[in-house]
């Protein structure tokens, strides 16, 4: 068997030592002592937390690694439908329901926010279409290979392409549907899915809504984590050998073609090199004598998160699983994100709750709050006085809207920010997504999942091809990994 060698254990890295399994060696290297990257837990005293990613969608996207080596999914992890995706709580005091049945959310959106249920419906269909039309391109096929642009399919999504909305921003377009500054400022969340801006991205980036609103939110029993242990666990049974505490410091190269990575401790020899690292880091550090595409790396990263991990000796029936308290002005918040990299004062506080589901996560009678914002990456800012700021504001928003005393209920705390997540995922600036979607051209200018200069090497992971978030890093694996078996003639399943 050839040997491939996968630089990081992200969910990407995993799922693409999957797909390889049947037909390599797959040898992962990973230097946290952890797998799953972003995809971590941590536990404070009796407390636990998922602490990257909260929100589970596409499911069948990780469903089919399973089905692709003969296994049941439900063996190693099960997950459930959320019938309430999130709750959010604006500062006049409304309450919004995101239901997951269409027509209770529908309905929901015109009582409490007195929007007519066919705008809302013509939104959504809108939406569906440009995830149609956008899907067999932009996310499911390789933007960089000839080959692409000669499939029908893509034909006939480029003709379509004046239907994508991709000539206004995603707030003009949903101003221009909805009456409402409240339902804009909804539908304008869904850009920070991707960490972008909705005052900059294109409206495109609605299709974020329709999937969430058509296929809906989902959750494991276990928690997030339970979803890196499962893939873990089904590659390890595949054979995919993981060394773990193992940095990658060179990826070698000769005669243009990736030969074999040194790390810490070994030099690997192999056939092929996948890189799961971001591809700032896999650049400047393992390819530092290679010739870099700068134009892709110069491109503006995605936001980042401050997040405090806070065990509360109280439980609050009042809230759900994901729960969200809207700033005042949405925009000023956007500006001081993408803008002035910094923090706004009033800002939107994300509550994700996961004991309200997983009751082992916290103990009884309390819950373990993961209590996010969305920040600038890393450029040298004053974090420090940053948190202490922030941390002021959300414990105001949360107690005048719960009508609460948060800070004597928190039992016990941790903090993590962009420099934290940079330096524990190799994250360039601790971006959550790799770059931002921010224009219109944003999908042509992330880093194809393979390299055009050095034959051998591919790429997945959020920081390339189509993008980061859970769903896109199981797409970056899938297209990484069937053009590589394309090159040795094995039929892809
Ligand atoms: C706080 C937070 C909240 C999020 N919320 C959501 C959400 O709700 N839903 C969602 O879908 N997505 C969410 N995301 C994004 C999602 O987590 C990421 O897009 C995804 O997990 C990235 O996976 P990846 O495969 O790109 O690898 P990463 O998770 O970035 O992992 C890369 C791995 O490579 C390893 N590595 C790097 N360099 C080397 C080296 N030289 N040698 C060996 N190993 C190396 C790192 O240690 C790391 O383990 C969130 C992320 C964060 C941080």
């Amino acid at each position: 068997m050839k040997k491939v060698v996968i630089i990081g254990a992200g969910i990407a890295g995993i799922a693409a030592a999957i797909r390889l399994a049947r037909n390599y060696r797959v040898i992962v290297l990973e230097k946290n002592s952890f797998l799953g990257g972003k995809l971590s837990e941590i536990c404070l005293q009796d407390f636990r937390f998922d602490a990257g990613p909260s929100l589970f969608t596409l499911p069948e996207l990780v469903e089919e690694l399973f089905e692709i080596c003969g296994e049941s999914a439900k063996d190693f992890f099960t997950y459930q439908k959320l019938p309430i995706i999130c709750k959010y709580f604006y500062p006049d005091g409304t309450i919004l329901f995101a239901y997951a049945n269409i027509e209770n959310f529908v309905d929901e959106i015109a009582q409490k926010l007195g929007e007519s249920p066919e705008d809302v419906k013509r939104f959504l269909q809108k939406a569906e279409r440009i995830y149609k039309i956008t899907k067999p391109v932009f996310l499911e096929k390789s933007l960089h290979q000839f080959s692409t642009y000669l499939s029908l399919t893509t034909l006939r999504s480029l003709l379509l392409g004046y239907e994508i909305d991709a000539f206004r921003t995603m707030h003009q377009a949903n101003k221009s549907m909805f009456r409402n500054p409240k339902t804009v400022q909804f539908f304008d969340r869904y850009a920070t899915y991707n960490g972008s801006n909705p005052y900059q991205a294109p409206a495109t980036l609605n299709v974020i809504s329709h999937l969430e609103h058509c296929y809906g939110a989902f959750f494991p029993h276990q928690g997030m984590y339970s979803l890196a242990i499962a893939l873990t666990k089904l590659a390890k049974k595949r054979g995919v050998e993981f060394l773990t505490q193992t940095e990658a410091q060179k990826i070698i190269v000769r005669n243009s073609r990736a030969i074999a990575v040194q790390t810490n401790s070994q030099t690997i020899e192999c056939d092929y090199v996948i890189s799961n690292a971001d591809i700032m880091f896999t650049y400047r550090k393992l390819l530092s004598e290679h010739k870099a595409p700068e134009h892709i790396l110069k491109q503006p990263r995605s936001s980042s998160a401050l997040i405090f991990y806070w065990g509360i000796n109280r439980q609050f029936s009042e809230l759900e699983l994901h729960n969200i308290f809207f700033s005042q002005d949405y925009q000023k918040e956007f500006e001081a994100i993408f803008q002035q990299k910094t923090i706004a004062d009033d800002v939107t506080v994300y509550v994700f709750i996961s004991s309200k589901i997983v009751f082992s996560d916290a103990p009884k009678d309390c819950e373990n709050w993961f209590v996010m914002i969305n920040v600038p990456p890393n450029s040298g800012q004053n974090w420090d006085e940053l948190i202490v700021r922030a941390r002021q504001s959300i414990v105001r928003k949360i107690n005048a809207i719960l009508n609460t005393d948060i800070e004597k209920l928190i039992v016990v705390e941790s903090v993590l920010d962009p420099r934290k997540i940079e330096e524990r995922t190799s994250s360039y600036g601790g971006a959550l997504y790799g770059n931002s979607s921010n224009t219109m051209f944003s999908a042509f200018l992330r880093h194809p999942n393979f390299s055009k200069k050095i034959s051998n090497l591919y790429f997945c992971g959020g920081s390339v091809h189509p993008g980061g978030g859970i769903p896109l890093c199981m797409l970056s694996a899938k297209i990484a990994t069937s053009i590589l078996m394309s090159k040795d003639g094995f039929k892809y399943l």
